[in-house]
């Protein structure tokens, strides 16, 4: 069975304990990896501080962006491999896992080409003033990753880190940590010096917090829930350290009557599935106006009823959820939902060919949900749509804003004037006009609103997260 070692300082290293990686598909374990402790954290970040000090401190940055295109490029050479480990190890239809190996590597590719493009300002004074502004990385970066899409989120944060000149620690989630380590051994093929790029696996509460308490860690970018973020900023703030926050969501998808009803609900259906629904911009409410919501909510279920999950490897519409854990959360969803009289509109179908001991669950679509109820609110994290009615576009807005969260959100109408004032109006950190999730994403910003966090990835927004800006001032007046 496989072993796999921690990645620090441009080497493997063993430790003692290990936690058994589990095949989602099958529920049966395909490996190991190092249990990581305090102290692997504490070498991980004295070698990224010693690259940082060295040999990648010094590297101009059309070099150091030559080694971000380069990994980008030996990505794409090797994305069916990359593709297996992140199906096997979260269970992803295949189809599903290439997508996010080549989005990896254009991350790799976006912030590569942008290593060499990011200027200060000069900033007009007194005849005798100087003053500009100059990007300073961190130094060492911190990036705690969830298990939903572990490839893309550590590319997200990881390639904008480096292209600002930082050295990183990941630390993947213990679920899912096999890619963060494959891309280990790319990122000495590629040439990255030793110590840029380290990887510590090992449990959230012990290595995660050390991670996030380390005082030698000058950023850490957090992807996973608002339980977990907060505890994350509560560690930083002991240290003055910034932290970007990208946490869950409960993204409306708005639907008028005037809409491209086909066009919505192709859409509305595909954005809670995706995944199994283990998004964290995943469309978990749609919202309806009354007038359209008996024929808009039949369609729904047509498309629900032949929906397929089965195994990674089969690649169907969605495949198995993470772990026992999640099955058992969002079966509690769907048990809660019974006992309060919520009705179910359909269910997607399990295959028959299922492994029994895999971690499957049918997509649901549950009907006439009340904007207050628990599965209205709060984040299920799997394939489970809430539909809500609405009558006016100023209900729609208050429905919309009505949870904690606020990370996306659609608008399906083909009126531009109300089309714009939702944009206006909705929290969230993201809206979509008759689309949803569009674009692939590397190059909009991303990030949240209220409980679905704070700063932005993605884009060359996510740039200056990753260094702070220097004011240089002059006064020739003074100077020989
Ligand atoms: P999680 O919060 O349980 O874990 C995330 C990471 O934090 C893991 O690597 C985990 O090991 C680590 N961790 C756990 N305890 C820690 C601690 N005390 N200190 C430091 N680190 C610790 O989240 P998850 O279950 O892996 O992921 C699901 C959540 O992530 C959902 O809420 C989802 O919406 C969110 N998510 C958000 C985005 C986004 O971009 N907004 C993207 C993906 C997932």
């Amino acid at each position: 069975m496989n072993k796999h070692e921690l990645w620090i300082d441009g080497r493997s290293r063993k430790t003692q304990d290990w936690i058994p990686v589990l095949d989602p598909s099958e529920g049966r374990q395909v490996g190991t990896i190092a249990r990581g402790t305090p102290e692997d954290i504490d070498l991980a970040v004295t070698a990224a501080r010693a690259a940082f000090a060295g040999p990648w401190g010094s590297l101009p940055p059309a070099d150091r962006g030559r080694l971000l295109l380069r990994l980008g490029e030996l990505l794409r050479r090797d994305f069916e491999k990359f593709a297996s480990i992140e199906s096997l190890d979260v269970g992803k239809p295949l189809s599903q896992a290439r997508a996010d190996a080549v989005a990896t590597a254009r991350y790799f590719e976006f912030y590569g080409a942008a290593c060499d493009k990011v200027h200060g300002d000069t900033i007009p004074l007194n005849g005798n003033m100087t003053a500009y502004t100059v990007w300073e990385p961190h130094g060492v970066t911190a990036h705690i990753v969830p298990w939903n899409y572990p490839l893309q989120m550590l590319g997200r944060s990881v390639a904008p880190s480096l292209a600002m000149g930082n050295c990183t620690v990941v630390k993947p989630a213990e679920d899912t940590s096999l890619s963060a380590l494959a891309l280990a051994a790319l990122t000495e093929e590629a040439g990255f010096p030793r110590g840029v790029y380290n990887v510590v696996t090992g449990l959230g509460e012990e290595v995660g917090t050390a991670l996030s308490a380390h005082p030698d860690i000058g950023h850490i970018s957090f992807t996973g829930s608002p339980e977990i973020g907060m505890l994350v900023q509560q560690a930083a703030a002991r240290n003055a350290v910034p932290v970007t926050l990208e946490l869950g969501g409960k993204s409306p998808q708005i639907v008028f009557a005037d809409a491209n009803l086909d066009a919505a609900a192709t859409s509305v259906v595909r954005s809670i599935i995706q995944n199994a629904g283990q998004t964290c911009s995943a469309g978990s409410r749609v919202l309806i106006e009354d007038s359209i919501y008996e024929q808009f909510s039949k369609e729904l279920a047509k498309r629900f009823a032949v929906l397929k999950v089965g195994s990674a490897a089969r690649d169907l519409d969605l495949g198995p959820v993470i772990s026992n854990n999640q099955l058992a959360r969002i079966q509690g969803y769907l048990d809660i939902a019974k006992k309060d009289g919520i009705i179910t509109l359909a269910e997607g179908l399990l295959s028959d060919e299922n492994p029994p001991n895999g971690f499957y669950v049918k997509p649901t679509l549950l009907g006439n949900v009340c904007p207050h109820h628990r599965v209205a609110q709060e984040e299920i994290f799997g394939p489970v749509l809430a539909a809500i009615r609405f009558k006016d576009e100023s209900d729609a807005i208050a429905i919309a804003n009505g949870t904690p969260y606020g990370l996306v959100a659609g608008v399906w109408t083909s009126n531009i004037g109300r089309a714009m004032r939702l944009a206006k109006k909705v929290q969230s950190g993201q809206v979509f006009i008759n689309d949803y999730g569009a674009g692939g994403g590397v190059e909009l910003p991303f990030g949240g609103v209220k409980l679905s966090g704070h700063g932005r990835e993605k884009g060359l927004a996510a740039l200056s997260g990753f260094a702070s800006l220097k004011t240089i001032v002059i006064n020739d007046a003074h100077s020989a």
